[in-house]
């Protein structure tokens, strides 16, 4: 865990050393909004275009009997995913969810907010209310 929270510094502060173009705090929300979009894409074009995966999306079912325990409600909530990406597409999320990071980097810069700390405060305040969150 440690390690992740140096690499999350790390890539922190040279997102900070590389960034010249996006500057502006409107480029790097709009790039994160475009970075978010086509992580959202190639989740799709997995199901519609390369059909390594299927999406199956069904209604969820929200009410259970008062003895079901949470854990059983977790296991109840579908993904709607069905299949494992193949590599070409795995490649192509893993690309988006850097972009994805890369520029969340940069408004957390922007803004001398480290991710590190958000990352510790957003596990404390998810452990504080463990499965109770219903994230
Ligand atoms: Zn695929």
């Amino acid at each position: 865990m440690c390690t992740n929270i140096t690499e999350l510094e790390n890539f922190q502060m040279f997102i900070s050393d590389i960034l010249i173009r996006n500057k502006s705090i409107l480029d790097q929300t709009t790039k994160l909004q475009d970075a978010c979009t086509h992580l959202c894409r190639t989740i799709s074009k997995a199901a519609t275009s390369c059909g390594c995966i299927t999406i199956d999306a069904t209604k969820q079912q929200y009410t259970f009997s008062e003895n079901t325990s949470l854990d059983q409600v977790k296991e109840l909530m579908k993904t709607h995913v069905n299949g494992k990406l193949c590599e070409n597409c795995q490649e192509l999320l893993e690309k988006e969810l850097g972009r994805v990071l890369f520029y969340l980097s940069a408004i957390a810069n922007t803004f001398d907010v480290s991710l590190s700390d958000v990352l510790q405060k957003e596990k404390y305040r998810t452990e504080l209310l463990g499965k109770y969150s219903l994230k």
